[in-house]
C-alpha cells in the first residue's frame, strides 16, 4: 500500500504526525530515506518541485532536502550523522507554507491558462514545469503575441470571477463519461481538478480553493519551441513581486531619461537615432583626423597610426598614401568596439616589403588573425597600443 497523501484532502494544512515505517541509507554521504505511513509533503511529480520543510524524529529536527515518489511510496530525504532506528516512532512534519502556497497559486494558474488555450485552440500543454521561480508550459501549437495577450486577459477574468477549484476522485463510470485534459495515461485512481466552464484536468498536485487566490497571472516569456510555443508565467505573489521589480526599474530608467514610463520607448528610440548620428559624425571626423595624422608622420621606415575610424575604404585609402611616403611597412590599427581587452583590426601595406612577414609576426607574438598578399595584409589583433607600437618600431623586415 502506498503512502497516504494528506495533501490531497488537506492542502491548506502545514503540520502533521505520522508513523515512521522505515529509515534507510540513501547511498549519499549522511543521506537517509524516511518513509512514513502518511505525509503532507508533496513529492516531485508531474513537473512540479517538491515541498520543503522539516521532520522531527526522536526529538531531532531534520531539514527535508528532497521528496520523491515511486510506486505510490513517498520518500523524504534527510541528512544525519548517524543512522537512527526509530522505526515505529512518531514523526512530526511541517511544510514550508510560503513555498507550498506559491506552488498552489502557480499550478492553478497554469490550469486556468491551459484550459482556456485548450478550449479555444485545441492545444495541449505537453511540457509543464513548475520550478521555485517560474512556470513553463509547452503548447503543441503556435500562439501569436495577440493571442497570448488575449488569453492572459481572459485568465485574469477567470481569476477575478472567484470560481471554485474542485479536486476529486470520480468513480470509474463517472470518469468514463468525463472529458478531461491529461498529460499522460494515469494509473490507478484518477484525480480530476475542475474549474467549472474553464478547465477539467487530471492532476495529482495541491491547488488553491478558488481562482481568486491565484491573484494575478502574467506571461513573462514566450518562444517558439518544437513547432509550438513555450510560455513562462508567474502567478500570485511571484507575479506581484515581478511587477514591483519591473515598476521600480521602469521608474529608475524614467528618472534617468527625465520622462515618465509611458514615454520611455519613444525617448530611447530618439536617443538611439541621436547616437547613430553622433557615431556617423564621429566616424567622419576620425577619418579626417587619420588623413591629417598620416600627412604629419615623420619619414621613418616602418610606421603605424592608431584610429577609431573603422571604415575599410578610408583605412585602405590612407594606408596606400602612407606607403608612398615611407620606405618600410605602413600600418593602421583601428580600435574595435569591445567591452573586454584592447582589440584592433589592422591593415598594412608596402611598396617594397612583403607584408605577409608582418602578418606572420603578429600571429607569432599575439596570436593575431589575418593575412593577405605581399603588398597588403589585413586582420585583427588583441594587444595594447604600446606593445603594438613597439612591435612596428622594431620590425626590421628586410
Ligand atoms: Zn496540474
Amino acid at each position: 500500500m502506498g503512502t497516504k497523501k494528506l495533501y490531497d484532502d488537506h492542502p491548506y494544512e502545514t503540520e502533521f504526525e505520522a508513523k515512521v515505517l522505515t529509515i534507510t541509507s540513501s547511498g549519499e554521504e549522511k543521506g537517509w530515506n524516511v518513509v512514513l505511513d502518511q505525509t503532507l509533503f508533496f513529492p516531485e511529480e508531474g513537473g512540479q518541485t517538491p515541498d520543503r520543510g522539516s521532520l522531527v524524529i526522536g526529538g531531532i529536527t531534520y531539514e527535508v532536502e528532497d521528496v520523491s515518489i515511486q510506486d505510490g511510496i513517498i520518500t523524504h530525504q534527510i541528512r544525519s550523522e548517524q543512522a537512527k532506528e526509530p522505526e515505529g516512532e512518531t514523526a512530526k512534519g511541517r511544510i514550508l507554507w510560503s513555498h507550498r502556497y506559491s506552488n498552489m497559486q502557480n499550478h492553478t494558474g497554469e490550469h486556468i491558462f491551459s484550459g482556456l488555450v485548450h478550449a479555444a485552440k485545441g492545444y495541449d500543454n505537453v511540457g509543464f514545469h513548475l520550478s521555485d521561480h517560474i512556470v513553463t508550459m509547452d503548447y503543441n501549437g503556435v500562439l501569436t503575441e495577440e493571442e497570448i495577450q488575449a488569453f492572459t486577459a481572459k485568465a485574469n477574468e477567470v481569476i477575478a470571477a472567484n470560481l471554485p477549484v474542485i479536486c476529486a476522485y470520480p468513480a470509474d463510470e463517472e470518469l468514463a463519461k468525463m472529458e478531461y485534459r491529461s498529460k499522460k495515461e494515469v494509473e490507478g485512481a484518477v484525480r480530476i481538478v475542475t474549474i467549472s466552464g474553464v478547465d477539467c484536468c487530471a492532476c495529482c498536485a495541491p491547488h488553491v480553493r478558488t481562482t481568486a487566490e491565484v491573484g494575478l497571472l502574467m506571461v513573462v516569456g514566450s518562444q517558439n519551441y518544437k513547432g509550438g510555443t513555450r510560455l513562462s508565467i508567474l502567478c500570485g505573489q511571484r507575479a506581484v513581486e515581478d511587477y514591483r521589480k519591473k515598476h521600480a526599474m521602469l521608474s529608475l530608467v524614467g528618472r534617468q531619461l527625465s520622462t515618465n514610463w509611458e514615454n520611455i520607448f519613444q525617448t530611447v528610440d530618439k536617443l538611439k537615432s541621436e547616437r547613430d548620428n553622433f557615431k556617423y559624425r564621429s566616424a567622419q571626423l576620425s577619418a579626417k583626423l587619420l588623413e591629417i595624422e598620416a600627412k604629419e608622420l615623420s619619414g621613418e621606415r616602418d610606421v603605424c597610426l592608431f584610429t577609431d575610424c573603422n571604415d575599410r575604404n578610408v583605412l585602405q585609402r590612407v594606408v596606400n598614401k602612407m606607403k608612398e611616403e615611407h620606405s618600410g611597412i605602413s600600418v593602421i590599427f583601428s580600435r574595435k568596439e569591445s567591452d573586454g581587452a584592447e582589440e584592433y583590426t589592422y591593415v598594412a601595406s608596402s611598396l617594397t616589403k612583403d607584408c605577409r612577414l608582418f602578418s606572420e609576426k603578429l600571429k607569432k607574438i599575439f596570436q593575431a588573425k589575418g593575412g593577405g598578399k605581399s603588398e597588403m595584409v589585413q586582420g585583427s589583433v588583441v594587444a595594447s597600443k604600446e606593445t603594438l607600437e613597439n612591435c612596428v618600431k622594431n620590425l626590421n623586415i628586410l
